[in-house]
Order: C-alpha cells, then structure tokens, then sequence
C-alpha cells in the first residue's frame, strides 16, 4: 500500500506575528517545528503500516528549504522517502493555490512510482488554521475524504475511520484511494531511535520546482490565489473585569447581582 502524508512546516508558537505592509507571515527569528496534526497524521498512517506488509510512506511539503528539516524529522518516525515542493513562483499562496500545486506534486509523484491509496493531512496547519487544504486536495484529485479523523483501519480494500463529531465519535468507511484529515487522537507520536534520527539526517530530499510540475502557472502563488488579506491585526486584550472575592456563597451572589444590575445586564 502506498501512503502520502502532507507535512507542514510552521512557526514554534501559536502568537504569530504578520507583515502589516504585506500581511504575509513574520517568518524570521521564530523556530519552526512539523505542524502538530501533521506529526497526529503521520503517527495515524504509520500503525496502517505496522499492520500491512508492503506499505511505504511517502512526505511532502510545499515551502522553502528549512522545511526539509521537518521532512527529516519526520522520516526519523515513520516516513520512508520524502520530497520538497519549493520555488519563488509558489510564494504568496492562499489555500486554494497551495492545495493546486501540493495536488500537483501528488500527481506528479503518482507519474514516477504509482498512485497513493491514502493520502493523510492534519485537521489544519496551526499557523494559518483554515483547515481548508486537506478538503481542497480530495476535491482536485476527485477522491473520497473523511476529516477529522483519530484512528485509521485498512481491511479488504476500506478504510474505517474513527471520527471525532460534535458530541462523540463516528465510524466511517470508505473506499481507497481517499484522503483523510487527522486531530489530535488518544495516543502519542512515537519516538524516532537514535538509528532511526541518524539515518533521516543523511536522507537526499529532492526538491520539486515549478519547472517539474504539470502546472498551470495562472493558478500558483500571489497570482493564483483570490483571497486577498485587505487587512490583520492583534485584537485587543480584554482589560480588567471584576474579581468577586467574598467570605461565603451568599455575599458572592449578592455582590455578582449588584455588579451586573449596575452595569445593566438584569
Ligand atoms: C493572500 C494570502 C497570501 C499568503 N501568502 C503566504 C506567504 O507568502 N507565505 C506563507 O507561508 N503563507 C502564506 N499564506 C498562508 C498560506 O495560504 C497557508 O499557510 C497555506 O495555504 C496553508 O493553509 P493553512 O495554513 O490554513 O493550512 P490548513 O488548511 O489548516 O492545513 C491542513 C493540512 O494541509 C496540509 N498542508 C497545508 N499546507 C501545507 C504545505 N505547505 N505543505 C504540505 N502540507 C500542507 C497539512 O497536512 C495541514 O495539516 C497566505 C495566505 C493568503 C490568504
């Protein structure tokens, strides 16, 4: 069985700071670090291969060069072969162009060594939390996709999935080929051995550039991308508040009664 996982690197902090000129991501002096749901993605599709002989795991990433550094990492825990998608040309993209050209490099990578039965993706990059490039994936490629998923089973040419919904859990089967998007399950990301760390270092990752994709260069990049950020910025944070601190219940609820009466809420 052949299995791609979408690998996103992204800032080590969830306070990010934007380019008020380009509105654009302040990328420089924050430490980057694989996007949690992705390293959830990976750990999801590496016990499928566990349990089905003959399964490799692919990588890809769309970013600059410091994103094979998460590509390493994450070979040292499961990955077997991994590749960068990367070139000026793809710079500025929103989701919809990143989905096109990360679909691209799929089908491209499909055209070298036959096509993916999964394709695995994080419920969302935690930089840019859309969640929208997963979805926008399946829909290019035209496969099934189940998101939000927690575990993963293949039997007889099915994936089982369970998934979390707003007030439990559901299985759902699909057939592969099928793209599933993963959140955080119950379970830990395994760790890499010193073996294992030692053997990604060393590991060649090819680069992908725009020049080796069938792509349509209308639809990558600032170019190809309709969102338009007309304007970011950091919310206030909200000031004060009122601390009730009284001796017993009763004279909390009273003084809570009297603070909302005076500012008109009862
Ligand atoms: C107008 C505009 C301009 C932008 N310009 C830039 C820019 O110049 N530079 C920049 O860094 N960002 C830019 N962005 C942000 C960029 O669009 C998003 O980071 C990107 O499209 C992914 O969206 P997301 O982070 O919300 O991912 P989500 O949809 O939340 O990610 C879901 C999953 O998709 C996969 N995935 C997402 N992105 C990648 C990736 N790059 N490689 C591999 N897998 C991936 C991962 O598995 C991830 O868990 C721009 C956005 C807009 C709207």
């Amino acid at each position: 069985m052949r299995i791609l996982v979408c690998v996103k690197q992204v800032p080590d902090t969830t306070e990010i700071k934007i380019d008020p000129v380009t509105n654009t991501l302040i990328r420089a002096g924050v430490p980057s670090i694989v996007n949690p749901f992705d390293a959830y993605a990976l750990e999801v599709a590496a016990r499928i291969k566990d349990h089905t002989p003959d399964t490799s795991i692919t990588l890809l990433s769309m970013g600059p060069e410091q994103a094979k550094n998460a590509l390493k990492e994450c070979l040292a825990v499961g990955g077997d072969k991994a590749y960068l998608v990367s070139d000026r040309a793809f710079g500025g993209a929103d989701t919809l162009a990143t989905s096109y050209t990360l679909t691209n490099a799929i089908r491209k990578l499909e055209e070298m060594d036959g096509a993916f039965d999964l394709i695995f993706c994080g419920k969302q990059a935690i930089d840019g939390d859309t969640a929208q490039v997963g979805p926008e994936i399946a829909e290019h490629l035209d496969i099934p996709q189940v998101t939000y998923a927690v575990e993963a089973e293949v039997k007889d040419g099915e994936i089982f999935v369970k998934r979390e919904t707003g007030d439990g859990f559901e299985i759902v089967a699909a057939k592969l080929p099928c793209l599933v998007t993963v959140t955080k399950p119950a379970f830990d990301p395994r760790f890499p051995s010193i073996k294992s760390k030692m053997a990604a270092n060393r590991a060649q990752i090819p680069t992908l550039t725009a020049e080796d994709l069938p792509i349509d260069r209308e639809r990558i990049g600032l170019k190809g991308s309709p969102t338009k950020v007309k304007k970011s910025f950091t919310p206030p944070r909200k000031q004060g508040g009122v601390l009730i601190q009284e001796a017993d219940g009763e004279a909390a609820a009273l003084k809570l009664f009297a603070v909302m009466s005076e500012a008109n809420f009862i």
